[in-house]
């Protein structure tokens, strides 16, 4: 059966771009309907969509668009009528939509209306003639490969299996696509986000810190510092846009009643039962290196750890270069050197 392909996108906040996650699934697209030998066609939800679609300026590709004040903000119902709306008009067989909290929100049910079927997470897209995905399980312990015959069949893409597509201009052709929306009842009245500095976890980050318990140990002198701590962490971290993971030991900490860095929650927890980020780079302070931790950074590429401790699990083979050091004055050196750039 000749596939029918069709990428779906959104604009960002702004309204003005395309979101990096809906570009990259635009070079998915690409590659799968090159490889297929199927046609290509690119949806986007936006205010205007026209604007939006300079950063997809391509000959050859059809690119639909729905526009209009009810799409500047994620909401259930209206984005949901606007990606029907699109997998109609392109009589879409395979659907692939970035895994953004927008669309994952509505993916599920998009497919059922079409009478189709949905898999999410989804981290990369092969097989030969047909089309074989794969996704994780388990906390990224099993791998499975997915085919399905049903169409439509819609796929959730994770982010970084595809460099975002580029190739910007302001000649877009697009065809507009009507919607008819259901009765809103959410009114969308303003977005509230986090400071920038306030957000820790930051998963485009090329570099993760993670912070073990020994930050709010007692330390040589007999005393604990949790407060000098919690400063050298956060200007490491505002002055390097890194992402904080943290050990298990140090977050269950608050729970049982001793020293806690108030940033801190379960969110940043690394490990076999907490996150498993990916970063080209990581370095680990005062953290033991225990492998139910370190199993939570097997796609970190670089890894660095500074501990006290000679037989810790990053000097038994677990980083590519230990510090046997006090990590406070390591990066108390480090924030100053950073400070002086
Ligand atoms: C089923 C199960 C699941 C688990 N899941 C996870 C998980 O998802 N994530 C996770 O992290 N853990 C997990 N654990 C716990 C894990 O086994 C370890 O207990 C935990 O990672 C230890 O945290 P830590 O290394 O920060 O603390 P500690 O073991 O207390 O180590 C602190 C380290 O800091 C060093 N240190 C102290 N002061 C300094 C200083 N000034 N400079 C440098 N180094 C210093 C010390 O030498 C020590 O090595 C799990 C355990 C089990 C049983």
């Amino acid at each position: 059966m000749a596939e029918s392909i069709l990428v779906l996108t959104h604009a960002d906040e702004a309204g003005s771009e395309l979101t990096k996650a809906s570009l990259e699934v635009v070079t998915a697209g690409k590659v799968l309907a090159t490889r297929l030998g199927a046609c290509l066609a690119i949806g986007i939800v936006a205010v205007d969509a026209k604007s939006a679609a300079s950063s997809i300026v391509s000959s050859g590709t059809r690119v639909l668009g729905v526009s209009g004040g009810a799409f500047a903000h994620a909401r259930y119902a209206s984005d949901a009528a606007a990606c029907l709306a699109l997998c109609k008009a392109a009589n879409a067989t395979i659907v692939l939509a970035p895994g953004s909290s927008r669309f994952a929100r509505i993916a599920a049910g998009v497919a059922h209306r079409m009478g189709g079927f949905v898999d999410t997470h989804i981290t990369s897209i092969g097989g030969d003639a047909c089309i074989e995905v794969s996704r994780w399980f388990y906390r990224q312990r099993i791998e499975a490969t997915i085919t399905q015959t049903a169409r439509p069949w819609f796929l959730l893409l994770e982010g970084g299996m595809h460099a975002p597509f580029a190739n910007k201009g302001s000649d877009v052709e697009i065809e507009k696509v009507a919607v008819q929306l259901p009765v809103l009842r959410t009114t969308v009245t303003e977005l509230r986000v986090p400071a920038q500095d306030a957000q820790t976890i930051r998963p485009d980050a090329k570099m993760l810190f993670v912070a073990g318990a020994g930050w709010t140990k007692k330390q040589p002198d007999g005393q604990i510092h949790a407060a000098e701590a919690g400063d050298l962490i956060l200007n490491f971290l505002n002055s390097t846009g890194a992402s904080l993971g943290s050990s298990k030991s140090l977050v269950d900490q608050g729970g049982d009643g001793q020293p806690v860095l108030p940033f801190l929650t379960h969110m940043n927890q690394v490990g076999q039962t907490g996150s498993t980020p990916r970063h080209a780079k990581g370095l680990s302070t005062c953290c033991h290196g225990e492998e139910p931790h370190v199993v939570g950074w097997r796609f970190i590429g670089e890894r660095r750890a500074i501990s006290l401790d000679t037989n810790c699990g990053w000097t038994r083979g677990k980083a590519d270069v230990v510090y046997v050091a006090d990590a406070f004055k390591v990066m108390a050196k480090v924030n100053e050197l950073l400070r002086r750039d």
